[in-house]
């Protein structure tokens, strides 16, 4: 435990931040700490601010979609509050998963022991391996795409290849206008750290073109407190790609040869601090033509910045250079 006295030493060094804009917000959490509304006739999202999971209300029980820790119990709380309004099951029958990451997944095992668990093959071989009693892995998978019906209920899961990570899906409701991706669009906001902590760039940069080609209304993006629409997935392409474009200005603008100069013996040293100058050159311009637009861009731009720039490097070979 901090004692009061430095906890507020602390606070004092840390540094301030822009606003949040308000347009990034959402409802207020009731005094459990969560919020649950409608997405779409049957379909709900729950959110703590920070995490939403869904569900679906079916004539046979309650589907499920993502069980994050940090709503936990909160789920089973709203998943009863809106049956005992409408008069339905509350009992969830099936619970899917986006993909194996504890932070959408740790709740499952709140769930009973009969419902029945989905996701991609990839959610399972990754569940099985992490041996983790709170996720336990799916009971039935899939590859490329499946539709469930569940209920007289239709959800059509499908994988587009690796993204944020190698097993995250898309999740279209195509009879509530909703399509549901977690961890590559925060609607509102900047993506957290290296661009959402993605393993895959290339493949986390085109994923919102391939949600964008779905018909929806409706965007459940795992993240912050609210929904999100056609336009934050839009405007997220764009600093996107502007990321793109100000990182590849930076690798031909910033000239290595002075930081090998000045670090001779120890290349290490030189690399740490050209990668800085690239992510510090990268990141200006898109902090601030975003700024009050998206929240947190001053947050967590130099840290995508610098992820996409390996990834431009690595994956793409721009701006590689052959030794004659
Ligand atoms: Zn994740």
């Amino acid at each position: 435990m901090t004692s009061p006295a430095s906890g507020t030493d602390t606070a004092a060094t840390l540094p301030d931040y822009a606003p949040v804009p308000l347009s990034a917000l959402g409802p207020a959490l009731n005094d459990q700490g969560y919020y649950v509304g409608r997405v779409e006739r049957n379909l709900y999202w729950v959110t703590d601010g920070s995490y939403q999971a869904a569900f679906l209300t079916t004539k046979d029980g309650v589907v499920l979609f993502d069980a994050p820790p940090s709503i936990g119990g909160n789920i089973r709380r709203a998943v009863d509050e809106i049956a005992s309004a409408n008069g339905v099951s509350n009992k969830v029958t099936h619970l899917v998963y986006s993909h194996s990451h504890a932070d959408h997944s740790g709740a499952s095992s709140l769930f009973e022991k009969n419902v029945i668990r989905i996701g991609h093959e990839e959610t399972k071989r990754l569940l099985v391996r992490d041996n983790d009693p709170a996720r336990p892995a799916p009971d039935e998978t899939f590859a490329d795409r499946r539709t469930l019906k569940i209920g007289g209920e239709r959800i059509e899961l499908a994988w587009r290849g690796p993204n944020h990570s190698p097993d995250n899906i898309y999740i279209h409701f195509p009879d509530h206008d909703a399509l549901m991706l977690i961890d590559i669009v925060n609607p509102g906001w900047a993506p957290i750290s290296m661009s959402n902590l993605s393993e895959d760039i290339p493949g986390y940069i085109a994923a919102p073109a391939i949600a964008l080609d779905y018909p929806w209304k409706h965007f459940i993006g795992g993240h912050v407190g609210r929904l999100g629409t056609r336009d934050d997935v839009t405007l997220h392409q764009q600093y996107m790609a502007d990321i793109d474009a100000s990182v590849r200005k930076a690798l031909v603008s910033v000239d290595p040869t002075p930081f090998f100069q000045k670090y001779g013996d120890n290349p290490w040293a030189a690399v740490g601090a050209l990668f800085d100058a690239w992510t510090e050159a990268g990141a200006g311009p898109v902090i601030e033509k975003y700024k009050g637009v998206l929240a947190a861009t001053d947050v967590y731009t130099k840290s995508t910045v610098f992820w996409v720039m390996e990834s431009i490097r690595l994956d793409l070979g721009f701006a590689s250079y052959v030794h004659p």
